[in-house]
């Protein structure tokens, strides 16, 4: 189990252990990496949809973090049969956004 550094620049994810923080630079690029938990998949390179959904959820505040629609965000209850899957294209993205709104992280 760990996490996964992710550049949507190169569309590239890199497996790195949990605690291993390091300088968050992608090595082909440079640019900032996302971190996201081990459970986001990468699509492959040329799947463009996915990567553009992808990141458009992250931007959102959307970190593959898992979300629970009968939980308020504010007393969270785990039911880890219970969470909603992350879209994989861009429509249903944009009501996944408008629906779990209240689950968004805040950058
Ligand atoms: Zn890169």
């Amino acid at each position: 189990m760990g996490a996964k550094h992710v550049c949507f620049a190169c569309r590239n994810a890199y497996n790195v252990p949990y605690g291993a923080v390091g300088p968050l630079k992608c090595p082909h690029c440079a640019g900032a990496l996302t971190i996201l938990p081990h459970r986001f998949r990468p699509p492959k390179k040329r799947e463009d949809e996915k990567w553009n959904t992808a990141q458009y959820l992250v931007e959102q505040g959307f970190y593959y973090e898992h979300i629970f629609p009968v939980a308020e965000p504010t007393k969270h209850v785990a039911i880890p049969a219970n969470y909603v899957p992350y879209p994989e294209n861009l429509r249903e993205a944009r009501e996944f956004v408008q629906q779990y709104r209240a689950f968004a992280k805040k950058p």
